[in-house]
């Protein structure tokens, strides 16, 4: 399995993850989160726990079972460690606590690493007789979190023994706990990454009725404030000033995100009052596939970011993408290069990109050329691979 990889990766990549996954053969990781569907960490584990287990370790993954009052607690933990003013209720914070508890004491922890991805399961720790190390894998954008939800959340992270983040600009300089930086990757053999012919392009857009008359511009993003979807409107108004387009933004439903069907009603309000819009949230890899390969330009207008899986897998997909610079957003998008970045909330320059984008094919070239490059060099899932395993090897000495 890992060997297909070597079209896309590269001999010596390949070769070089065996070579560090030889000391490590047998070991029991555990990796645990909150969903087994919707988002991105859902996503790269998919791919991240088969190829742990193909290369000699033996993975596991398993899911927080939570309650729905569970996860109404843990996206104001979410929200409010990417800068919102927001604290759960006592009656959230009992939930978060004893469902952890709970799932501490009777989930099989029998593991030699443990792998804690975001605050949902983050106090589990609290409750176990720790013997092996445990790794906090914060996905969130931590760039300005609030300082009481912070405080809280802060000497459970003390218990671990290594915190990974996705970027430098998320280093926290008042937790002494070793950090160490990951970025997430994607998989080019995933249902929305592989290759896609023309005709299956072609396909997939029309079955959800969307036409190739007009150039797309495409925004792929779970319906959260923190995407910027109202912003998304607000680009393309100006841009249909300017030229012909078609919007389309597709964002299927978490399940550990309780707010999303609000905001799609907003969304969905905003969006009647302007042409050619398509607004989707059915769960379908493949139209995600189909639609980053269709767009003329992707947007990923997030006011907060812990990285974007979305802007890499345009990227591989050679189309450039319009991007807000924050959080993770600026690793992948170099301005001018492989897309065009812009202030959060300035959709006047974002259109403008847009429109210097839909007018110049060229340049369109040039960049998602640029883009698909960048990303194989730096976000296949074979250098998360490879950054796991060594990390491991370091914990474990
Ligand atoms: N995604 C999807 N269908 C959708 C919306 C998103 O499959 O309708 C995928 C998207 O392609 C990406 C992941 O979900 O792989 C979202 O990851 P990202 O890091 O962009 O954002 P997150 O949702 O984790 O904040």
């Amino acid at each position: 399995m890992i060997e297909r990889y070597i079209t896309h990766a590269g001999a010596e990549a390949i070769a070089e993850i065996v070579s560090l996954a030889r000391g490590l053969q047998g070991l029991r990781v555990l990796h645990v989160n909150s969903t087994y569907h919707g988002g991105g960490v859902a996503g790269m584990l998919r791919s991240l726990v088969p190829l742990m287990n193909d290369v000699g370790l033996d993975a596991d993954w398993v899911v927080l079972f939570g309650e729905p009052k569970l996860f109404a607690a843990t996206k104001k933990f979410h929200n409010a460690l990417q800068g919102e003013e927001v604290f759960p209720g006592e009656e959230e914070l009992a939930t978060y606590f004893r469902v952890n508890e709970f799932f501490a004491r009777y989930s099989p922890f029998d593991h030699d690493v443990v792998i804690i991805h975001d605050p949902q399961p983050l106090p589990a720790i609290a409750s176990r007789e720790k013997r092996e190390p445990w790794v906090w894998r914060c996905h969130i954008d931590l760039s300005a979190p609030n300082a009481r939800v912070w405080e809280l959340l802060k000497p459970y992270i003390l218990r671990y023994d290594a915190v990974v983040v996705s970027s430098e600009a998320f280093r926290k300089a008042d937790l002494p706990t070793e950090t160490f930086i990951i970025p997430p990757a994607i998989d080019p053999f995933s249902p929305i990454n592989r290759e896609l012919p023309q005709e299956e392009v072609e396909r997939k857009l029309a079955q959800y009725g969307i036409p190739l008359d007009k150039p797309l511009i495409v925004q792929v993003s779970r319906f959260d404030k923190w995407k910027d979807p109202l912003g998304v409107l607000e680009v393309y108004r100006r841009v249909r000033e300017g030229t012909e387009a078609r919007l389309v933004m597709l964002g299927n439903m978490a399940g550990d995100d309780p707010e999303g069907p609000e905001i799609f009603d907003r969304v969905r309000e905003g969006a009647a009052t302007l042409p050619d819009v398509h607004l989707i949230t059915e769960t379908d890899e493949l139209l995600v596939n189909a639609l980053q390969r269709a767009a003329a330009v992707v947007l990923q207008l997030s006011t907060r970011e812990g990285f974007g899986l979305t802007v890499s897998e345009a990227l591989w997909k050679g189309t450039p993408v319009v991007a807000t610079a924050v959080g993770g957003i600026p690793l992948q998008v170099r301005d001018g290069e492989t897309g065009f970045l812009v202030a959060p909330g300035d959709y006047d320059a974002a259109a403008e990109r847009v429109l210097s984008l839909l007018r110049d094919p060229g340049l369109r070239a040039r960049m998602g050329e640029a883009g698909r490059a960048h990303v194989r060099e730096n976000f296949l899932v074979t250098r998360l691979l490879r950054d796991w395993l060594s990390l491991i090897g370091e914990l474990l000495g």
